[in-house]
């Protein structure tokens, strides 16, 4: 908070100006210091002083002004409450939070000023809305924490329950473990050094140091989980993880004003399941987003022909954390394999009628779930006997066997057909959730409800009748209550029972006692059925709160069979194989292909092998754009498809165990951290070195450029010798340095490849075939005319470079052409 703020809102508390709105306002804005405050004011959710002038820049508010507060004016801006969402998903993508506070008690009804409650804390890290947060993606929560030596992290997926912990005492681990779970939020405690953790999270929340006392975080996880001891868990000697994960569990339960039934479990998490990816290695391979953050051109996009909002995250998931167990990988395949086949119906269409039952599931959980959320869930129950029996129709004893496994949830689904009408409400205020029959109290303040409605139509013939008034009408509105019309001219004639009450331009409008008791006894019913109606919905909500876990199971299912059933349209569509896994450190490939410029369909893409076993490292040479990347690439590609379970774009792959992937890729300063790019360079290539085994899988291209070729070539051969002798890893290395193929004539375990280019009619020819040699000429300016480098430079590049070439026979250095 601002001197300023700190300045005025002091002083609001004790200027007799100050309105006691204005005081509870404060009030609550001293608890939350450094988060926007939404309070809400009739229609509007207002902010005040600092808070408005943040809002009105971040969300092009008008600056209004309410008041004055020791002479100054107090800057104010607001958001209508029905565009609430819109804006709070703005603030969100902007890393901001907010607090809600609400009215409680119905203004209608309430003398004096009304009582406000926060109802919510929305962060980037815990919304749970649709319309708030993307639902492409997951939306998950970080904890980091210090205990001695170790650190501890924990994360959490408000939307999905899932919650892991994890403990290190490597920082460049800690690292990975974040970069895996890629939080939208970041939580520490306030006394940690935490600048250098994961500074590209903009949201970070500091906690109190009491947040992460490890009994205290202990009892509170047992008395969440109902257990009396982690062991369960698997978490026996863990202590920086649970410390991480208490507090975590407790800041979210405070953000969310509910407590996490969905989150049902905590698992310490395993990073020796995975194939370690850090976080350049998703980048550089574009497997969520490409170069330019979209998903356009990524290994998802080509992956991706999901069905449901959660089958879409499943399959990002899935991308980012390939699997080392081959066991499960071949059961992944044989559910796809047999999705391949004809016997499957038209599965994609029913899993596309299933809504995002993850995060319906969630929303249960918190009690924030919608009238049409239960509707969609209860839609999706319907259909599932439908789904279960394409899968056993299949015959194929994988999917049989899918089918079999689906939670018994016909309870719920029983009680949601019961209690909810076809298609209620958006809103529960707005009544009409309930079905009738579910209730014999409703079902009996409707009937008054309607009755009356008939009642008024008896009303309006019977007074029409009396009067002689044809065009007499009965209304009612909500302002005025029941009315009778008639018009100006009419009005004389109305007998001695009517009351006026209101005289507009060409009409009167009267009341009756008979109306004004009607009117009582409708609006008691009304609002009665309203207040009913709340209380079964609620009612509803905690009864399918009983059914979390096999919810949970149940979206978890059918997100995989949504992604299943894409990655075996996309495999068969594009005529991949089915892979094959050892334990081994190795990576055969027969034929492959590059998932993503195959589908470009530019140019026949041409298939190359990759033989990476006895061979541990390919030296690759060849010219610009003569295809040494995408061949690197695609074999990185092939081996995370493989082991996420998916067909693969070659005639055979046989994957081995890869405990990491590794890539040097592309230039990139990084000036605000104060690293040139060959610092950025050197700096990735030492991290390698120092973690690379034999198991890890290494794209290193062009490393060494961003320096004088003499001393780039150098430790770029020193690199490759360290890899080839002391890590063994599987590596391929791209060079224009034709020096470092020398490496190959000692060393048996390295390989020269390359990939040639001809020229054809003054023209450069790519041929896109990895063959055993070197290609040392790199066709740089040929590659440049292509790109349409002016004519006079290509010129005078090509005399630089014979030039060069003819005095280099001779021993002489280059030189610049004179000044003309
Ligand atoms: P540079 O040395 O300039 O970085 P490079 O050798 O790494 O170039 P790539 O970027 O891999 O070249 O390939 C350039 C383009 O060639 C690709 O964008 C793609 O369109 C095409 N290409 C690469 N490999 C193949 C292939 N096997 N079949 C068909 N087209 C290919």
């Amino acid at each position: 908070m601002s001197d300023e703020s700190k300045r005025q809102e002091d002083s609001a508390g004790t200027d007799s100006a100050t309105t006691p709105m204005m005081r509870q306002y404060l009030e609550i804005k001293r608890q939350y210091p450094d988060t926007l405050v939404l309070y809400r004011l009739g229609d509007f959710y207002e902010m005040f002083f600092d808070d408005a002038r943040r809002a009105s820049e971040l969300l092009d508010l008008t600056l209004t002004r309410r008041g004055t507060n020791n002479g100054d004016p107090i800057p104010m801006c607001g958001i209508p409450y029905h565009a609430l969402d819109n804006y709070l998903s703005r603030l969100i993508r902007q890393g901001e939070s907010a607090v809600l506070c609400e009215q409680v008690g119905d203004p209608r009804t309430h003398k004096g000023m009304l009582e406000r409650k926060i109802s919510r804390v929305v962060t980037p890290g815990t919304a749970t809305d649709d319309g708030i947060i993307p639902d492409r993606s997951d939306n998950n929560i970080a904890c980091v924490c210090r205990k001695g030596r170790l650190f501890g992290l924990a994360v959490m997926s408000v939307t999905s329950g899932e919650f892991r912990c994890y403990e290190t005492r490597e920082g460049k681990e800690l690292r990975l473990a974040i970069d895996r779970a890629t939080p939208a939020e970041l939580a520490f405690p306030e006394d940690l050094e935490q600048e250098g953790i994961a500074p590209e999270i903009r949201s970070r929340k500091r906690l109190a140091p009491w947040y992460f006392d490890q009994d205290n975080c202990t009892a509170a996880l047992c008395k969440h989980f109902g257990t009396t001891r982690l062991s369960g868990f698997g978490l026996d000697g863990v202590t920086a993880g649970i410390c991480a994960a208490g507090a975590l569990l407790a800041y979210v339960s405070e953000t969310q004003k509910a407590p996490l039934h969905h989150v049902r479990r905590l698992s310490l998490d395993n990073p020796v399941a995975y194939v370690v990816m850090d976080s350049a290695a998703v980048r550089n391979l574009e497997l969520v987003t490409n170069l330019r953050g979209e998903e356009s051109g990524t290994l998802v996009s080509v992956l991706d022909r999901t069905r449901t909002a959660m089958g879409h995250r499943c399959l990002r998931r899935m991308v980012t954390t390939p699997l080392r167990d081959n066991a499960a990988l071949n059961e992944r395949l044989d559910v796809v394999e047999a999705l391949m086949g004809e016997g499957c119906g038209d599965l994609g269409a029913l899993l596309e009628q299933v809504a995002d039952l993850e995060r319906i599931t969630a929303r249960i959980a918190l009690g924030s779930a919608r009238p049409k959320d239960l509707a969609a869930l209860r839609d999706a129950l319907t259909l599932l006997p439908e789904v279960a029996a394409t899968l056993q129709k299949s015959g194929s004893p994988a999917l049989v066997a899918r089918a079999t496994q689906f939670p018994d949830l016909g309870n719920a689904h029983q009680l949601l057909l019961g209690a909810l009408q076809d298609n209620p409400s958006t809103l529960l205020r707005d009544g009409n959730v309930i079905a009738d029959g579910y209730s014999k109290e409703l079902d009996a303040l409707r009937d008054l409800m309607n009755g009356s409605e008939g009642l008024l139509r008896e009303i309006e013939s019977r007074e029409r009748e009396r009067t002689g008034i044809a065009t007499l009408k009965v209304g009612f509105n909500s302002i005025h209550g029941y009315y009778i019309e008639t018009s100006r001219q009419k009005g004389d004639q109305v007998p001695a029972d009517y009351i006026r009450r209101q005289t507009m331009k060409n009409t009167e409008r009267f009341i009756t006692p008979e109306l004004k008791e009607l009117e009582e006894r409708t609006l008691s019913a009304k609002e009665q059925a309203l207040d009913l109606e709340r209380e079964l919905y609620e009612g509803l909500i905690s009864r399918l709160q009983g059914q979390l876990e096999p919810l949970g199971t149940l979206s978890s299912q059918l997100s995989h069979l949504d992604v299943a059933l894409s990655l075996a349209r996309v495999g068969k569509e594009r005529g991949y194989c089915r892979p094959t896994f050892t334990t081994g450190s190795s990576l055969h490939i027969t034929k492959g292909r590059h998932p993503v410029v195959e589908c470009l369909g530019r140019a026949p893409f041409i298939p190359n092998d990759l033989e990476l076993g006895d061979t541990r490292m390919y030296l690759i040479t060849g010219p610009n754009m003569g295809g040494k990347s995408t061949f690197m690439r695609q074999n990185a590609l092939i081996a995370i498809m493989a082991r996420i379970g998916s067909l693969v774009p070659a005639e055979r792959a046989e994957v081995g165990d890869i405990d990491r992937i590794f890539t040097r890729i592309g230039s990139s300063d990084d000036l605000a951290a104060g690293r040139s790019t060959f610092m950025v360079e050197m700096e990735e290539a030492a991290a390698i070195l120092n973690n690379a085994t034999a198991h890890s899988l290494i794209l290193m291209d062009e490393i060494g450029r961003g320096t004088s070729t003499q001393e780039g070539e150098a430790i770029a051969t020193a690199i490759a010798h360290h890899l080839v002798t002391q890590s063994r890893a599987m590596s391929l290395f791209s060079t224009h340095y034709a020096g470092i193929t020398a490496l190959a004539e000692h060393q048996q375990t390295v390989r020269n490849v390359c990939f040639a280019a001809d020229e054809f009619m003054g023209k450069i020819v790519f041929l896109y075939e990895a063959k055993e040699g070197i290609q040392s000429y790199s066709y740089a300016i040929e590659v440049a005319t292509l790109a349409g480098l002016p004519l006079e430079i290509l010129k005078e590049a090509r005399d630089l470079l014979n030039g060069r070439r003819k005095r280099q026979r001779k021993g002489v250095a280059a030189q610049p052409p004179a000044e003309a």
